[in-house]
């Protein structure tokens, strides 16, 4: 799960990692009051900063008034225009694609004097199963682009499992990043605190892009993005509650209340597969025969009438989709029993509206697979039996042709 950047500043402020002051908004008004109080306590300089589930934010530019999504202010009244500029207006980023995501919450912050920029970021690294910390000395670039272009500016600290983050590996990330005195003192401060955020809350990551030392040795995250295991929220309701469904999609919103595993791709081709292993496998030899898989969907393990409909519903939202293709091993499940769920779901007047000109290939294996494929084929319905899976993206492609 996603959160804000002014959410997860919540969450390392109660861990005691430093962040500037700054306070979240949704209207321009609230917007003013915001910098005014920041004025009260201080602030000289502000900094108006769109909330999106997407980064890049400040090389982004919003489609009607062309405003940056990062702004950094001189007086009340910039802040006042940034807002106008910002608020309902849609914000394009290199992690948005090119439709951009509705901005419907700022955050003012205090804007920050900047000696450099550093990044860090704390992730599990799959390849050996422990947390590892990166750090590098370029700050404010995508890490990606740093790890493709000059690895070796990239330090990694890997953190034993079931051991904390040990105080010399704080001090190697400090000093890798050439921080001294002051700030090196803080900085091993930061680096204990995140990764204490990171992990009580069960988080996949906390990225602070740009880390940032200021001319009197403060360190600050000007950044910050946070994304939490959806495994382990059940133990973290007040982390839960942090969702924000206005920024998702709409269509894997609504699988997740069906309890299906679908998301959204490019291509044409919709795809209803049992178990995530074969839906790979589906989705390879779809692009393997020429086509171009429209979404993955795993309708788990017993594919009843239900589901097979639920199903339907989700891969016909997506406009693009121009076939179906359902690829159902029959192992619990018996193929005839899913042959007639198929039949049916196609009858319900409510797909049979969406699903007409989308012929639907059907391939069953398992259980019952040839009583299965005589009940597709003696259906009136625009299905098509298959059965081997190639046979079945061939199929695709051809009513693609
Ligand atoms: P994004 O990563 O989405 O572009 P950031 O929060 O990293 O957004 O902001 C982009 C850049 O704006 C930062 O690299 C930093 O240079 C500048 N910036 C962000 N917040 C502040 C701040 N509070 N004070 C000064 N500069 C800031
Ligand atoms: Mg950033």
């Amino acid at each position: 799960m996603k959160i804000h950047e002014y959410q997860a500043k919540e969450i390392l402020e109660k861990y005691n990692v430093a962040v500037p002051a700054g306070i979240a908004t949704t209207t321009v008004e609230e917007t003013v009051e915001a910098a005014k109080k920041l004025k009260e306590e201080g602030a000289t300089l502000f900094v108006v900063k769109a909330q999106i589930h997407a980064g890049g934010r400040g090389k982004g530019r919003t489609k009607k008034n062309n405003a940056k999504g990062v702004v950094l202010c001189k007086s009340i009244d910039e802040v006042k225009e940034a807002a106008e500029n910002l608020l309902g207006d849609v914000l394009v980023t290199v992690q948005t694609g090119e439709e951009g995501q509705l901005v419907q919450r700022l955050y003012v912050t205090d804007g920050v004097d900047i000696k450099s920029e550093f990044y860090l970021g704390i992730l599990m690294d799959r390849a050996v199963s422990k947390n590892v910390i990166m750090a590098s000395t370029e700050g404010g670039v995508e890490i990606e682009k740093v790890a493709e272009e000059t690895p070796e500016k990239i330090v990694k600290e890997w953190v034993e499992p079931g051991m904390d983050l040990q105080p010399n590996q704080a001090r190697r990330i400090a000093f890798a990043l050439g921080l001294e005195g002051d700030a090196l003192k803080k900085g091993i401060k930061f680096v204990q605190a995140l990764y204490k955020a990171y992990e009580e809350t069960d988080a996949n990551m906390f990225e602070i892009n740009p880390l940032i030392v200021t001319p009197d040795n403060d360190v600050y995250a000007l950044d910050a993005k946070v994304t939490f295991d959806d495994n382990a929220l059940y133990r973290h309701p007040d982390l839960a509650e942090l969702k924000d469904e206005s920024e998702e999609n709409p269509a894997e919103l609504e699988a997740q209340k069906y309890d299906l595993n679908y998301i959204k791709l490019d291509g044409n081709v919709g795809c209803m597969v049992n178990g995530a292993g074969l839906a790979m496998a589906t989705m390879d030899i779809i692009k393997l025969s020429g086509g171009d898989p429209a979404n993955f969907l795993d309708v788990g393990g017993g594919a009843n009438v239900e589901t097979v409909k639920n199903g339907f519903r989700i891969i016909l939202e997506d406009q693009n989709v121009k076939a179906i293709l359902i690829n159902i091993f029959g192992g619990i499940v018996r193929c005839d029993r899913v042959a007639n769920g198929v039949i049916e779901a196609v009858k319900d007047p409510e797909i049979a509206e969406k699903v007409e000109g989308v012929p639907i290939i059907v391939r069953l294996q398992g259980t019952n697979a040839e009583e299965a494929k005589e009940i597709i084929d003696n259906s009136d319905l625009n299905v098509i039996s298959a059965v081997l899976l190639k046979e079945a993206a061939e199929e695709v492609s051809k009513v693609l042709a």
